[in-house]
């Protein structure tokens, strides 16, 4: 499958590995938008949000978990923000479900 993310779960794109376990990989973007940037996606090639259900919810429970510990180990103390760009109009660019963790600095507010 010609899928950037699953190109790099497989190592054939390196990446900074953050955390990995059998579902979940994360790793550092590579383009911040804040001092800490860091990618959590499902091992499973899932498009997006849209593409969430019954059969793999149990995923993105597990990944939110998993945010939760990256964040703890990361130093995000004073918070950080989930984002999941899901369809042309949030500008998803990569089709392959993610979550991105912005935190170790004040964000903008706006959206
Ligand atoms: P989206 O815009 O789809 O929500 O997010 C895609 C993210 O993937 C962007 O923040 C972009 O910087 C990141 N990205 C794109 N290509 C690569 C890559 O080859 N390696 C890493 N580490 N991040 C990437
Ligand atoms: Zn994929």
């Amino acid at each position: 499958m010609n899928c950037l993310f699953c190109k790099i779960i497989a190592g054939d794109i390196p990446s900074t590995k953050v955390y990995e376990d059998e579902l979940v990989y994360a790793f550092r973007d590579i383009n911040p938008q804040a001092p800490t940037h860091i990618l959590v996606i499902p091992k499973a090639h899932i498009e997006s949000v849209n593409a969430v259900s019954a059969d793999n919810s149990s995923i993105v429970a597990h990944i939110f978990e998993v945010i939760a510990k990256i964040a703890r180990e990361e130093g995000l103390e004073n918070g950080y923000r989930v984002v999941s760009n899901c369809g042309d109009h949030a500008g998803q660019t990569v089709h392959h479900l993610h979550f991105h963790i912005l935190g170790g600095a004040e964000l903008n507010t706006q959206m």
